[in-house]
């Protein structure tokens, strides 16, 4: 499929309003936020949130109009109509981050639960849960996966959920670790956790599930804020849950209890589908951090007389000239393998591959250039004078969540060598 690296004119408008939010809202405070953790980065949430709401409503919409479709015979098969919902989020979060990485993460916004409702739940479920993101005040989703025991072997996972056939209620039992926005999502908004849990640990994959868990659920506590060392803005969290009963339909995807019960269903292959939308987007942070380390590098070297000269023969270069520009071919590089990814899933196309691809490119090229950053500004670059520590600190997290660097590499080795996970590990 031919890709447009060219920013879409549906796009470039908001691209200036989220520049002028990065510039103005967020650079400035991204000191404060980073030494006040747990504190909450109001006058962006205010600012930005009018804007996020247009564009919730406007994914809704797609995305319920594109459901109609499919279930209508006489439609499928039909040219699918190209979006321009996931290149844009690229621009924005790259913009964005570019600002500051935590306070970005502070966005509300229904996030990794409504791209997991969006890739998994039924239209109906789609309204009923994503409705309230087009509304009203600010509101957060989150998604909950990891345990102390399971992390990068999401099989692993112990948190149950069983069916109380009295009440037709679900019952979980488990705990969650490291929730990004999951107090924001659950105890300071009306927004929504959607939360990963098993019917049968013995089933593996198989058996896990998606739930969405509301506020004010009984059985539900936030038992610990964590400290961290970057994003330090983003609220991260541990939720535990102790015979949380929850409404049958909460589950996400299958109205059936007999479709629930088979083996397979839409449990793993969902949190797949949510990869798909969600790599990329850490891919983006990254290199909006990226982006904000190496032109700040750039001038202060330039102030000091060290630029790179254009077109001046390899041999020429100073070892620092050398480092600047494969800093920014690396920067590039990840910035069109994340476009890449976000083009295909706008048309409608397959983007697993490209979206680990992306993710694991940018998590690696923004780890070396902050690192790199610091080491050229010498003991400035070291000190909290300047922001470049911190985006050393910021940058590490792309290359954690959403799957590690490790994780993702691996995706792609199976993918393009057609290995199966057995046979690759
Ligand atoms: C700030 C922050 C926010 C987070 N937000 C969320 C969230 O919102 N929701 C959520 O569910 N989780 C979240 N996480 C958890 C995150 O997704 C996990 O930390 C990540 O998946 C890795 O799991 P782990 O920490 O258990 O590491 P492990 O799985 O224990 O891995 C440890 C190391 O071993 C490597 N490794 C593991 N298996 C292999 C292998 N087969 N081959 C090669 N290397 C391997 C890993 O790459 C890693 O380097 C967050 C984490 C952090 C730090």
């Amino acid at each position: 499929m031919p890709i447009s690296f060219e920013m879409p004119e549906s796009v470039k408008n908001q691209s200036q309003l989220t520049q002028m939010v990065a510039e103005q809202v967020m650079r400035p405070s991204a000191r404060y936020y980073d030494e006040h953790e747990h504190e909450r980065p109001t006058t962006f949430i205010e600012f930005i949130w009018p804007f996020m709401k247009g564009m919730e409503a406007a994914n809704l919409k797609q995305s319920l109009k594109r459901a109609q479709k499919e279930d209508t015979p006489a439609s499928k098969g039909d040219a699918k109509k190209q979006s321009s919902f996931q290149v844009g989020m690229i621009h924005l979060i790259e913009n964005l981050s570019w600002g500051d990485a935590g306070i970005y993460l502070c966005i509300p916004g229904s996030a990794l639960a409504g791209a997991a409702i969006h890739a998994v739940g039924t239209s109906q479920q789609k309204e009923r849960f994503l409705n309230r993101f087009a509304h009203g005040g600010p509101k957060w989703g989150a998604m909950a996966m990891t345990e102390p025991q399971a992390g990068s072997d999401t099989s692993a996972i112990r948190t149950t959920a069983k069916l109380d056939p009295e009440t037709n209620e679900w019952i979980l039992n488990g705990e969650k670790i490291f929730v990004t926005s999951g107090s924001l999502a659950l105890a300071e908004s009306d927004g929504l956790v959607v939360v990963w849990a098993t019917l049968d640990p013995k089933l593996g994959r198989a058996g896990m599930r998606p739930f969405v868990v509301e506020p004010n659920t009984p059985g539900v506590s936030i038992t610990k804020k964590e400290h961290k060392l970057g994003i330090r803005a983003s609220d991260t969290v541990s939720i535990v849950f102790e015979d949380a009963r929850i409404p049958y339909d909460n589950i996400l995807g299958s109205p059936e209890l007999k479709q629930v019960a088979q083996k397979g269903g839409k449990g793993f292959k969902g949190a797949m589908k949510t990869f798909d939308s969600s790599r990329p987007w850490v891919a983006a942070s990254a290199l909006g951090v990226g982006r904000a380390a190496l032109a700040f590098t750039r001038e202060r070297l330039a102030d000091e007389g060290i630029a790179v000269p254009e077109a001046a023969p390899y041999h020429r270069l100073s070892a620092i000239q050398n480092d600047l520009l494969e800093m920014e071919a690396n920067l590039k590089g990840a910035w069109l393998l994340t476009i890449r990814a976000a083009a295909l899933m706008d048309a409608g196309e397959s983007n697993s591959l490209e979206a680990s691809m992306c993710k694991v490119k940018a998590g690696k090229a923004v780890t070396l250039i902050t690192q790199k950053c610091v080491e050229l500004l010498g003991p400035l670059g070291y000190s909290r004078e300047l922001l470049v520590e911190k985006w050393m600190r910021d940058a590490k997290i792309n290359d954690i969540f959403e799957g590690t660097g490790q994780i993702n590499t691996l995706i792609v080795a199976r993918r393009i060598l057609g290995y199966s996970r057995r046979e690759l590990k």
